[in-house]
């Protein structure tokens, strides 16, 4: 059987008064991400690693931010038509691991919610989805609370189904 892995990185810069979305729910938050889309940084992520699996390039080539198309677009449409990419391409999405860097709000009680919304998403069990979150212990420009970070992996495979 084929597999196959990918990985993807992104970054958005926090400012107050904006909207915090992350893993596809909304974060009760006085600060939020500055983006062309609904900043959700962590959907990002997943999206260039799945992207990354099929040699696809990146959401930014997609999804240009330049296009009035993509304004104010809640990234969990992002992530449907990425999956369906994976799908046309003969796979299925094996299980998927998201590292989130931020320096707060605290994200441990939104965790579970993120992967229960992420897995129908992707067509997958919640136990093949993984949310972890991390501080950087006040260092760097995400202790700074300046920026969130996001690394994601995911593992498709060949759909022989
Ligand atoms: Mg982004």
């Amino acid at each position: 059987m084929d597999i196959r892995i990918g990985n993807g990185y992104d970054v958005h810069a926090l400012a107050a008064g904006l909207p915090m979305w992350l893993g596809g729910v909304q974060i009760p938050s006085e600060i939020g991400f500055v983006a062309h889309s609904d900043g959700d940084v962590a959907i990002h992520a997943l999206c260039d690693a799945l992207l990354g699996c099929l040699a696809l390039g990146d959401i930014g080539h997609l999804f240009p931010d330049t296009s009035p198309e993509w304004k104010g677009v809640d990234s969990k449409l992002l992530l449907k038509k990425v999956v369906a990419l994976v799908h046309e391409n003969g796979y299925k999405v094996g299980n998927v691991d998201i590292t989130i860097a931020l320096q707060r709000p605290k994200l441990a009680p939104f965790i579970a919610d993120m992967r229960r919304t992420l897995a129908p998403i992707l067509g997958v069990q919640e136990n093949r989805v993984s949310v972890k979150a991390t501080t950087t212990e006040r260092l760097g420009f995400v202790g700074r609370g300046e920026g969130c970070e996001v690394w994601a992996s995911a593992l498709i495979c060949q759909d022989l189904s």
